[in-house]
């Protein structure tokens, strides 16, 4: 149930492999068709009806996700919020939700915008601070959602402890392991019950394709009515996308340690950088969740911020003098992207001069040196 039986980078470029094809094809063939023929008895003899229920494509991605994350099983979505979305849809009326204050914003506009509406009531919190997570905790109670690092500020959360406070009232724990991938962080192993991915990120790994996905340790009642949302509401990760993740997911392992080896090189650059004020990284000593980050993570991963002198200026000023890196949203490609966050987030209480790096897999004295250009 924790590690993949085989090493993480084995498991990634063999999980989800089924070679059923009469050809032997390597590649697995892309499952384009929605339905399946029935035989003459009306049983389904290729174990398939309807691709809303189920699609070979996603199946093997799903199967892949589960042996990766060292869960029972998945059930992958057409993009992260329609995941996230689904685990909501499996709570209640009445039910209490924690989220921390720096949590992605898409996951606390849908719990504000849509989910109290229906009943849903949520209260964030710095999650870092075991002291107001246990304040935080009401009698309806029922699920504690982790986010760690954090986005885009980079706090740590100890996920074991959460998952201490969250099990001592009978909750859930979720954790969104977006920026960590199971290369870096295995929240299972601490304890969690759902693991979140916007598969957007660093799974696909390339830009071209939006997905998420749930993992579960156990293929509990809760799992169940995920699964049965994503079935039921259809927002299911189509097969050309299933394919392009699972793809990307082949070289994930080796795509994390070009990331992380390179965001620990730009945020030491970063930190002798004069216009630079300060520096979001949790590879570096002076971050308040260095010694539990080393602790919980395999690595410190390929996501940093920093803050540049001039407020929303001076990193608007900065990030228009980039060549080499990319302004744009998102993260997680191998091309190295930037992003000014509080002007895509206003109100969030991001600082003003404060840039998100999604540090790429490029030479790491290319990327230093197009900061270099752009800050100096
Ligand atoms: C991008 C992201 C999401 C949402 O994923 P989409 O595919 O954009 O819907 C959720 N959580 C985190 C941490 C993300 O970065």
């Amino acid at each position: 149930m924790t590690e993949p039986s085989q090493n993480i980078d084995t498991a990634a470029v063999h999980a989800g492999a089924h070679s059923a094809s009469p050809y032997g094809d390597l590649a697995p063939p892309i499952h384009l068709s929605t339905t399946f023929e029935r035989a003459p008895d009306g049983g389904y003899p290729g174990g398939h009806i309807y691709s809303r229920n189920h699609n070979p494509n996603r199946s093997a991605l799903e199967d892949a996700l589960a042996v990766l994350e060292g869960g029972a099983a998945s059930a992958a979505f057409a993009s992260g919020m329609a995941a996230a979305t689904a685990i909501f849809q499996a709570l209640a009326p009445g039910d209490h939700v924690i989220i921390p204050a720096d949590c992605y914003y898409g996951t606390r506009r849908v719990l504000e915008e849509h989910f109290t509406r229906w009943g849903l009531s949520f209260t964030a919190v710095e999650m870092e601070r075991a002291e107001q997570v246990r304040a935080a905790m009401l009698p309806a109670t029922r699920m504690i959602w982790i986010e760690t690092p954090s986005n885009p500020l980079l706090r740590i959360t100890d996920i074991a402890e959460v998952v201490g406070i969250a099990a001592e009232a009978g909750a859930v724990t979720v954790c969104d392991n977006t920026l960590a991938t199971p290369v870096l962080q295995r929240p299972f192993e601490l304890g969690v019950d759902l693991v979140l991915h916007a598969t957007t990120k660093y799974l696909g790994g390339h830009s071209d394709v939006l997905g998420g996905a749930v993992v579960a340790r156990v293929e509990d009642e809760l799992f169940q009515r995920i699964r049965a949302m994503q079935i039921a509401g259809g927002a299911v990760c189509s097969p050309f996308d299933s394919w392009l993740l699972l793809r990307g997911m082949r070289t994930l392992p080796l795509r994390m340690r070009a990331h992380a080896e390179n965001a620990m090189a730009v945020a030491r650059y970063l930190l002798d950088a004069s216009s630079v004020t300060r520096v979001h990284y949790p590879g570096l000593e002076d971050h308040p969740g260095h010694e539990l980050a080393r602790r919980q993570m395999r690595a410190f991963g390929g996501m940093l911020s920093f803050e540049v002198a001039g407020g929303a200026e001076g990193a608007m000023r900065a990030a228009s003098r980039l060549e080499l890196i990319t302004r744009a949203t998102s993260f997680g490609g191998v091309h190295s992207m930037i992003e000014h966050r509080a002007s895509i987030q206003p109100g969030g209480g991001i600082p003003l001069g404060l840039l998100r790096l999604s540090v790429g897999i490029e030479h790491v004295d290319d990327i230093i040196a197009d900061l270099r250009n752009a800050l100096g």
